[in-house]
C-alpha cells in the first residue's frame, strides 16, 4: 500500500509514527511543509521538515516535541556573550549542524529536495520526506501594530509564533506561493497513492501552505486514492498551538466541523472528529457530502496515535470500497 501524507511539525510528526505503527509495511511518502522555513545566522531552517526528519529517525527531543534529544547550546550562549541576537529564537548545537549542512549543500546549487534526501540519508528515515517545492516560500501574519503605517504590520511566521506568541491575526499572506511550483515527486505520489492523509496538522499555515502550492490542492482533489483528514480542532479548540489565531485570520470557525467544510468536499472524502468531544460534529460534515466518523484524537500515547491513524485507513479502506462498488454498478447497468 503507498501511503502519500501531507504534514506540519510536531503534530504531523506525531502522528506520522502512528501511522507507521498501523501501516508498517506501507510506502509512505511525506510531503512536509516549508512555509515555517527561515534565515538566520546565515543559516537555512526548515523547521517542520526537521521535526520529522527527528521524530522519524529518532533523534527528537520527545518531551518538547521539536528539536534534538540531549542538545547543547554552546554556540547559543557565545552568541549571547556577544550580544547577537535575536533572543527569541535559540539554535542548539546538534541542530545547527543540519542547518550547517543544508546551508552549505544549497549554497552550492543542490535544490531543497535533494538537500532533504541527503539528510535524511543519514537518519535511515522510514519514509521517503519531500519538501512541498523546491522554491522559497514563507509564511507571513499580518498583526495590528500602532506605530506601523495604517495600523499593520506583517511578521515572519516564526516571529509571530515564536516572540509574539500568536497575538490575534488579520491575515496569512504565503510569500512566493503564486510562483512555486511542487517539488519533483510531489505530485506522483498524490497521484500514485492508495490512500492520502492529512494529519492534524495545522490547516491554515501547515496543510493550507502545501495545498497553496500551485497544482498540489488540485492533484489531491483529483486523485484516485481517497483522501482522509484528521481535525486538529478538538472541542472547540487547538490541541495546542495557535490554529485558533490562523482560522479566525482566514474566516473559518474554530471548529472540527468547520474545518472540514475549509478543506471542502471537492478535496476531502473522508474526516475524522474527536468522539469525547465533537461527536455533534458528524452529521454537519456528513451534510458537507464528507463521510466523518467520531473517534478518539488525542495522540496521548504511541498506541493512541496508533489507533488514530488506523481509524483513518479504515475509512479510507471503506470509502475504496464504496467507490468500486459504486463503479461496479454504473458498469453493471450500462452493460444491461
Ligand atoms: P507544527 O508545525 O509544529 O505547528 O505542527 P502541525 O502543523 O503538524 O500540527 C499542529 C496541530 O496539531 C495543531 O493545530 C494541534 O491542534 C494539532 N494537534 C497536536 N496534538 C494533537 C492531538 O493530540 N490530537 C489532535 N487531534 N490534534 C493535535
Ligand atoms: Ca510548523
Amino acid at each position: 500500500m503507498r501511503i502519500t501524507a501531507l504534514a506540519g511539525g510536531v503534530g504531523g510528526a506525531r502522528f506520522l509514527r502512528g501511522l507507521l505503527a498501523a501501516a508498517p509495511n506501507a510506502t509512505v511518502t511525506v510531503i512536509g511543509n516549508i512555509g515555517d522555513d527561515m534565515t538566520m545566522h546565515g543559516l537555512r531552517i526548515c523547521p517542520d521538515l526537521d521535526t520529522v526528519m527527528y521524530t522519524l529517525g529518532g533523534g527528537i527531543h520527545e518531551e518538547q516535541g521539536w528539536g534534538r534529544t540531549e542538545e547543547t547550546f554552546g554556540v547559543a550562549d557565545e552568541l549571547k556573550a556577544y550580544g547577537v541576537g535575536p533572543d527569541w529564537f535559540t539554535l542548539g548545537d546538534k541542530d545547527i549542524a543540519t542547518h550547517l549542512v543544508r546551508t552549505q549543500m544549497l549554497g552550492a546549487g543542490y535544490p531543497l529536495s535533494e538537500v532533504t534526501e541527503a539528510l535524511c540519508t543519514r537518519w535511515e528515515l522510514p519514509v521517503r520526506l519531500l519538501p512541498s517545492t523546491d522554491d522559497r516560500v514563507e509564511t507571513h501574519v499580518v498583526v495590528d501594530d500602532a506605530e506601523a503605517p495604517g495600523g499593520r504590520r506583517a511578521v515572519h511566521f516564526q516571529e509571530y509564533w515564536v516572540r509574539m506568541h500568536a497575538p490575534d491575526a488579520r491575515a496569512i499572506v504565503s510569500v512566493g506561493v503564486e510562483s512555486a511550483k511542487p517539488a519533483p515527486g510531489v505530485l506522483e505520489a498524490i497521484a500514485e497513492a492508495d490512500v492520502i492523509v492529512l494529519p492534524p496538522s495545522n490547516p491554515v499555515v501547515s496543510i493550507g501552505t502545501i495545498l497553496d502550492i500551485p497544482g498540489i490542492r488540485r492533484a489531491v482533489a483529483d486523485a484516485a486514492a481517497p483522501v482522509v483528514g484528521l481535525s486538529p480542532i478538538v472541542g472547540g479548540g487547538p490541541v495546542r498551538g495557535m490554529a485558533d489565531k490562523v482560522l479566525a485570520a482566514v474566516g473559518v470557525e474554530v471548529s472540527a466541523a468547520a474545518v472540514a467544510e475549509h478543506y471542502g468536499a471537492d478535496l476531502l472524502d473522508g474526516w475524522l472528529v474527536d468522539a469525547d468531544a465533537d461527536t455533534g460534529a458528524v452529521a454537519r460534515v456528513e451534510a458537507a457530502g464528507i463521510a466523518c466518523r467520531a473517534v478518539p484524537l488525542m495522540m496521548s500515547s504511541p498506541q493512541a496515535t496508533q489507533a488514530m491513524a488506523q481509524a483513518a485507513l479504515d475509512l479510507a479502506a471503506e470509502l475504496a470500497a464504496a467507490k468500486a462498488a459504486a463503479a461496479r454498478t454504473a458498469t453493471g447497468s450500462a452493460s444491461d
